[in-house]
């Protein structure tokens, strides 16, 4: 019987943790089937948790933060105050050391003092994912700065191409600004899965589509490289680059990650569009059906389209009765040129990257938008800080990020693998490999490095290593490792690109 030891070790024992995923669970399974049972007890077990914490009551705040969104939903769905009032209490009882005041576990300092994001990956997303939650409810505006701060922090500054982010082994923490190692990346599929989620609240609380980025980014690359192709192994950690050891396992003895992507997965439809007074919002290009509730009408949307391998979206667009509304559209931020036609008339509108596009009409049934997203190989580089990539790019294509795999460049390890400017770039569906994916080939140079031998460095002139021209096939990273082992590398090489002049060639290579 540990009875007596309930509730005494909040640092540690994950049961407020262990408490909101419940609350979720029971919330999502009402919503989803109508069943109350489960949530009867979610409700009499925070009941509990409320009648020992609170203002007057014991103080406390838990070691892993969850507890504060799964609160405001609970909220949402009973409508009782004190759930509401009981994650702020959750929230304002950090940083003053109640749980041992370190950085890792965000103790360090009160949430509205941060002024960059730190600590465990996965606790600081879960606490931003909470206290947007309760901004949405509350509307604190100190609150909002904070997290516009941190997401600043994170996104400018902390997050890989991938949209991965905690990239230190130690502590599964946050690294300073800049510190993204490829091949030690930490980049946990939780923490993706927790900025897929923080970003999805951020985009619900001011209708800005630089977080609907930010989350499709880390929806279709870090997160989904958690899984496998077969659906039955996961990383827990993500690399961006490998020697081929690296592998997905069937399951961990912390297992965090599988139950998290397979829930991310399951909601992914919840995020395709949201509502607000009278419009429709599209925020994710997917092929699916969907039956939207505005103002008392049924609005049946249809998406077809090959999205994320295509850039060409049509929408049908099917309302009960005829009504107006707005219908609001995405327009990706990687998306430089876009068109959008309804009824095969051109939108006269200026379509700007990273933004919603506003189609306010009155709607019928068999009304057809026609969206066409540009969607060219692209070639990313970074900030020069981030060291590891200096001279080097990642190649991306729409929302997926590419990598290169043993599996499909037999003849040189891709570690020496490189992109010169010459290089042309195709894009092709393969239906029969990885499950379906688009490749991208291109001419690069092979440099054969046997020189280097047993050295490790070597003066100037020492070492000739030699370029001799190949052809190389690049996969979506999410794909990588599902074949047989190999190395495996996102950041390739980059042979006489001038990066200070803006990519512009100033010589030959
Ligand atoms: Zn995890």
């Amino acid at each position: 019987e540990k009875k007596r030891l309930r509730w005494t070790n909040l640092r540690d024992m994950h049961e407020l943790y262990c408490a909101g995923h419940l609350f979720q669970a029971a919330i999502a399974y009402h919503r989803s089937t109508g069943e109350k049972e489960l949530l009867t007890t979610a409700v009499r077990f925070a009941d509990h948790i409320a009648s020992v914490f609170g203002p007057g009551k014991r103080r406390g705040t838990p070691g892993h933060p969850e507890i504060e969104m799964a609160l405001v939903e609970l909220y949402r769905e009973t409508r009782k105050e004190e759930y509401l009032e009981l994650a702020q209490f959750f929230l304002d009882q950090r940083g003053y050391g109640l749980i041992g005041g370190s950085i890792v576990l965000i103790d360090h300092k009160p949430f509205r003092q941060l002024d960059e994001i730190v600590g465990h990956a996965v606790r600081a997303i879960y606490l931003c994912c909470g206290a947007t939650d309760i901004f949405m409810e509350t509307g604190e505006r100190e609150l909002y700065e904070t997290l516009e701060k941190l997401w600043k922090n994170m996104v400018y500054k902390r997050m890989y191409v991938t949209g991965g982010v905690g990239s230190r082994h130690a502590g599964e923490a946050f690294g300073d600004d800049y510190e993204l190692p490829n091949r030690r990346a930490y980049s946990e599929t939780c923490a993706s899965v927790a900025n897929v989620m923080w970003n999805w609240r951020m985009l619900l609380a001011t209708g800005e589509s630089r977080f609907t980025d930010i989350m499709e980014l880390a929806l279709y690359n870090a997160a989904l490289a958690g899984i496998s192709l077969n659906g039955r192994e996961y990383f827990y950690v993500n690399p961006l680059a490998d020697r081929g050891r690296h592998r997905r396992q069937r399951w961990f003895g912390c297992a965090c990650c599988p139950p998290n992507i397979a829930r991310l997965l399951a909601s992914v439809p919840g995020m395709i569009y949201s509502t607000s007074d009278n419009a429709i919002w599209v925020h994710l290009y997917v092929a699916s059906v969907a039956r939207i509730e505005l103002k008392g009408n049924e609005v049946r949307i249809t998406q077809e389209t090959e999205y994320p391998w295509d850039g060409r979206i049509d929408v049908t667009v099917e309302p009960s009765k005829d009504d107006e509304f707005s219908l609001y559209l995405r327009i990706p931020g990687w998306c430089r040129a876009a068109t959008v036609n309804v009824n095969g008339r051109k939108v006269r509108k200026s379509v700007k990257p990273s933004t919603y596009l506003e189609i306010s009409r009155v709607w019928g049934t068999g009304d057809r938008v026609e969206i066409e997203l540009d969607m060219p190989v692209t070639l990313l580089k970074s900030h020069p800080y981030v060291l590891n990539n200096n001279y080097r790019v990642a190649i991306k294509r729409g929302p997926v990020v590419y990598c290169l795999e043993q599996a499909d460049n037999p003849e040189y390890d891709v570690w020496n693998i490189a992109i010169v400017p010459e290089t042309k770039f195709t894009a092709t569906y393969e239906p029969e490999l990885l499950g379906g994916v688009v490749v991208i080939e291109g001419n690069g140079i092979g440099l054969d490095i046997s020189a280097w031998n047993n050295k490790l460095y070597a003066e100037m002139d020492e070492v000739q290593v030699k370029a001799i021209p190949v052809k190389f096939k690049a996969v979506p990273y999410y794909a990588w490792a599902n074949r047989s082992p190999g190395p495996m590398i996102v950041w390739i090489q980059a042979l006489g690109f001038n990066t200070l002049q803006g990519g512009k060639k100033l010589y030959k290579a």
